[in-house]
C-alpha cells in the first residue's frame, strides 16, 4: 500500500477506526438554513463514501451564551431528530461521526457573551459578562447535557472544543482569566473547568463513546499557556476520560497565520510531536496538511497518531479513496485560500470550496450523464474554461479546449508565482489530470477566431477568454520603465525601486512577489518572520517577528482613501497587509497620479507635488473583459455560444466565480 501509516486502523478499545484520518471540524453554516440538515447529511455521507475514518461536525453550542451568533446552532432536545438525519446518513455509508461542542465565550458575536473574566476580545464588539460560580456550574452541566443529547442523536462521540481562544481556552490561560476563586489563579484552578467538563461527560455517556478534547497546544497570544501547562492539562484530560486529544493551534485573535496558504505544509505538526509520550491516548495533529504524502510523513515520523484535515475534504470528498487507490494525482487539493469556506462563514454565507463548488451543494450541483453527447469548443484555459471542460467531458460531451498561451491556467498561473501561493499549482495539476482522464482535447498555442469556429460546426462554443489589464490614460504611460503585471510575472527585469499603481488583490500579489528575498524559502523562515518561538520561552510561544527585509524599495499606491486591501479576503487580508509591512513596503492611499518620466512617478499627495524616484512603475489597475470573440459569434450562434468567467465580468474577476460558472454551465449544457 502507498500510504501504510495513513491507512493503518486505529483501535480505540471499544471501536476500531479504519484509518488515521480525521475530518476536522468546519462550520458549514447549513444548520441554520432551510433544509440544511438534509444537505449536511449528504455532505458528510459523501466524505464517508470517500473513505474518511472519523468526522467531527462544525461547532454546536451547548447553550445560548455559547452561540457563535444570535440563533446559531445549539444542541437541545428539539433538534435531536434533525441531527439524526446526519448520523443515520453517516452510519448508512459505514462511517463514524462526533459532534463538536463549542462554547464561543468572549468570541460570541452577540450580547449574551460570557467569559471567565469581563475582558473584551480585540475581534468582537461585545464585552462578555463574567460568569458567576453558579453560571460556571450551569455551563458545565450544559456541556454534559449537549453530549448526552448528541449520544441520543446517534453520534459516535463528541469533540470538546478547548482551543482557538473559545470559552474553555479562556479559562485555561491567565490572559483571559483573572479570577481569584476556585476557577482562576493557579493552573489547577484554571484547568478545573475543562477537566470537570470531560470528567462529568464521561460519567454521563459511559465508556463506549468517543470523547475528543481539542487542546490548545500553541496559543500564539501573549500570556497564554506555558509548555509545562500544556503537558499538565493533557495528562489531566486523559485522566478525566478523554479518548483522543486533538491539537489546537493559535487563537482567532492571534496575529500569526496558522492555516493560510503561506503556512508551510504540516508546519505545526512539531507541536503535537512535542506532546508525544506525555499521554497514552492517541494524539491528532492538524493545520495545513493537504496531501496524503504530507500526512503519511507526519505519521511515519511519529509526530502524531492521527492527522486531522478539514478544508481538504471540502476540496475533494474522495481524498482518502483516491490516496488508497494510488490515485493521489487525481485529488483536488485544498489551496488554503479560505475564500469560499472561512470567508463565506464570516459573511454568514454557507461554506463551499473555491476549487470544488459542489462541496456542501451535493444535492444541488449533481452531475448526470448527458442524454445527447455534443461537440464543444472552449476558448481559454483559465479557471472558467477548465472547470467547464472537465465537467462537460465527465458527462460524455466531446470537448476541445483552445488556449493561446503555451500552458493552461490563465490568471491562476500568474498567482501561483506569488510567494506563499505555490499551492495554486496543485489546481493546475488537478485540471490537467482531469482533462486526461475525461479525454478533453487540449490545443495549446491556439486561438481560433470567429471564422474558424463557425466553419467547424460546433454544437456549442464556450468563450472563457478571461481578461486583459486595464490601460491607463496617464502622461508617460508609454515610458520604458512602465511594466504591466503580466510582464512582471513573466520575468521582466525589475529595478531596485518600484511603484505599484493599484492596490487590489493583484497589486498586493505583485508587491509580495517583488519583496521576496533570495533566502526567503529557508525552512525556518516562517517561524522567524511571524515570531513563533518553538522553545516556548514565554507564555503563548511568541517572540519578536524577524522578517527578511525586501531587497527592493517598494511603494504600493491607491487613489482611494483609507486602509489598503479592504477587498482582500476577510480571513487573509490582514496577513497580506502585515507581511508587506514587515517587508517595509510603503503603502500610500489618497494619491493623484500626474505623470511618469525619467525622474520617476510624479504624484500629488495631500495636495503636495511629490516624485517617487523609481526605476519601474507596475500597473495593477484592474482589468477589462476579453469578450470580442463572444460579440462576433453572438448573432450567428445565438443560444449556442456562452460567456463565462472574467470574459463575462472583469470587475468582479475572481477564481471562485469563474470555477463555479464553469461547473454550472457544464452540468446544464
Ligand atoms: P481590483 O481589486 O479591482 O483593484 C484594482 C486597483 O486598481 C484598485 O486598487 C484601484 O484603486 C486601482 N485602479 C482602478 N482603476 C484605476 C485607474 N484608472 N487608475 C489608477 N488606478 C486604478 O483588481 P485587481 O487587483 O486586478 O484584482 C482583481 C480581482 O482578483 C480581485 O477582485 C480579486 O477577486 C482577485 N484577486 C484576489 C487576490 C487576493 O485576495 N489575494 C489576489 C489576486 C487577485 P484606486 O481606484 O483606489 O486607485
Ligand atoms: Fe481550501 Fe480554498 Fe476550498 Fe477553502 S475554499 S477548502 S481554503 S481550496
Amino acid at each position: 500500500m502507498t500510504y501504510p501509516y495513513l491507512f493503518e486502523p486505529l483501535d480505540l478499545g471499544f471501536v476500531t477506526l479504519p484509518n488515521r484520518v480525521l475530518m476536522g471540524s468546519m462550520h458549514i453554516g447549513l444548520e441554520e438554513e432551510k433544509g440544511g440538515f438534509e444537505r449536511l447529511a449528504a455532505f458528510y455521507a459523501a466524505r464517508v463514501k470517500g473513505g474518511v475514518g472519523l468526522i467531527v461536525t462544525g461547532g454546536i453550542a451547548p447553550n445560548r451564551a455559547g452561540w457563535v451568533s444570535p440563533f446559531s446552532a445549539r444542541m437541545k432536545s428539539s433538534v435531536v431528530s434533525k441531527h439524526k438525519k446526519i448520523t443515520d446518513a453517516v452510519h448508512a455509508a459505514g462511517g463514524r461521526i462526533c459532534m463538536q461542542i463549542l462554547h464561543t465565550g468572549r468570541y460570541a458575536y452577540h450580547p449574551l457573551a460570557v467569559a471567565p473574566s469581563a475582558k473584551k476580545s480585540p475581534i468582537s464588539p461585545f464585552k462578555p459578562k463574567k460568569l458567576s460560580q453558579n453560571g460556571i456550574k450551569r455551563t458545565i452541566k450544559d456541556f454534559v447535557h449537549a453530549a448526552a443529547l448528541a449520544q441520543k442523536a446517534g453520534y459516535d462521540g463528541v469533540e470538546v472544543m478547548g482551543s482557538e481562544g473559545y470559552l474553555i481556552n479562556e479559562f485555561v490561560v491567565p490572559k483571559t482569566n483573572d479570577r481569584t476563586d476556585e476557577w482562576g489563579g493557579s493552573a489547577e484552578n484554571r484547568f478545573r473547568f475543562p477537566i470537570e467538563i470531560v470528567r462529568r461527560t464521561r460519567e454521563k455517556v459511559g465508556a463506549n463513546f468517543i470523547i475528543i478534547y481539542r487542546l490548545s497546544m500553541l496559543d500564539l497570544v501573549e500570556n497564554g499557556s506555558t509548555w509545562e501547562e500544556v503537558v499538565l492539562l493533557a495528562k489531566a484530560i486523559e485522566k478525566a476520560g478523554a479518548t483522543i486529544i486533538n491539537t489546537g493551534i493559535g487563537w482567532h485573535e492571534s496575529r500569526v497565520p496558522t492555516i493560510a496558504t503561506l503556512v508551510p505544509r504540516g508546519g505545526f505538526s512539531w507541536v503535537t510531536a512535542r506532546l508525544k509520550g506525555a499521554v497514552n491516548i492517541p494524539l491528532v495533529t492538524t493545520n495545513r496538511i493537504n496531501t496524503p504524502e504530507v500526512a503519511e510523513k507526519i505519521l511515519m515520523t511519529g509526530h502524531a497518531d492521527v492527522v486531522s484535515m478539514a478544508r481538504p475534504f471540502l476540496a475533494d470528498a474522495d481524498f482518502c479513496r483516491k490516496a488508497m487507490e494510488n490515485r493521489a494525482d487525481e485529488i483536488n487539493t485544498c489551496i488554503a485560500c479560505n475564500q469560499a469556506c472561512l470567508d463565506h462563514v464570516f459573511k454568514r454565507k454557507p461554506a463551499t470550496c473555491l476549487v470544488n463548488p459542489k462541496a456542501a451543494n451535493e444535492t444541488i450541483l449533481v452531475s448526470r450523464p448527458s442524454s445527447l453527447a455534443q461537440k464543444m469548443a472552449v476558448i481559454g484555459a483559465g479557471m472558467a474554461g477548465l472547470s467547464f471542460a472537465v465537467t462537460a467531458a465527465e458527462r460524455g460531451h466531446e470537448v476541445h479546449v483552445y488556449e493561446k498561451a503555451d500552458a493552461i491556467g490563465g490568471q491562476f498561473r500568474m498567482a501561483a508565482k506569488v510567494p506563499g501561493k505555490e499551492e495554486f499549482r496543485e489546481t493546475l495539476r488537478y485540471f490537467s489530470k482531469q482533462m486526461e482522464l475525461w479525454g478533453v482535447h487540449l490545443h495549446l498555442n491556439s486561438a481560433p477566431g470567429a471564422d474558424d469556429l463557425l466553419s467547424q460546426k460546433w454544437d456549442h462554443v464556450i468563450v472563457a477568454t478571461g481578461v486583459k489589464p486595464r490601460e491607463l490614460q496617464l502622461e508617460g504611460i508609454g515610458h520604458p520603465k512602465v511594466l504591466s503585471y503580466p510582464q512582471v510575472f513573466g520575468g521582466a527585469g525589475v529595478g531596485k525601486s518600484v511603484a505599484i499603481i493599484g492596490a487590489g488583490g493583484i497589486g498586493f500579489d505583485v508587491a509580495t512577489f517583488l519583496a521576496e528575498a533570495d533566502e526567503e524559502h529557508r525552512p525556518d523562515n516562517f517561524e522567524k518572520t511571524w515570531g513563533i518561538d518553538k522553545s516556548y520561552a514565554e507564555r503563548g510561544a511568541l517572540t519578536k517577528p524577524n522578517p527578511i527585509p525586501s531587497p527592493r524599495n517598494i511603494y504600493l499606491l491607491q487613489r482611494s482613501k483609507g486602509k489598503m486591501g479592504k477587498k482582500l479576503g476577510k480571513t487573509t487580508g490582514w496577513i497580506h497587509r502585515r507581511l508587506l509591512k514587515f517587508k517595509g513596503v510603503q503603502m500610500i492611499s489618497s494619491v493623484v497620479y500626474e505623470r511618469i518620466d525619467d525622474e520617476g512617478l510624479h504624484l500629488l499627495l495631500k495636495g503636495k507635488k511629490e516624485v517617487l524616484p523609481v526605476d519601474n512603475v507596475v500597473i495593477c489597475a484592474g482589468q477589462v473583459s476579453e469578450n470580442a470573440l463572444f460579440e462576433s459569434l453572438k448573432a450567428t450562434m445565438d443560444g449556442r455560444v456562452h460567456l463565462i468567467g472574467g470574459a463575462k465580468l472583469a470587475g468582479e474577476l475572481d477564481a471562485q466565480r469563474a470555477i463555479r460558472e464553469g461547473v454550472e454551465l457544464g452540468l446544464k449544457i
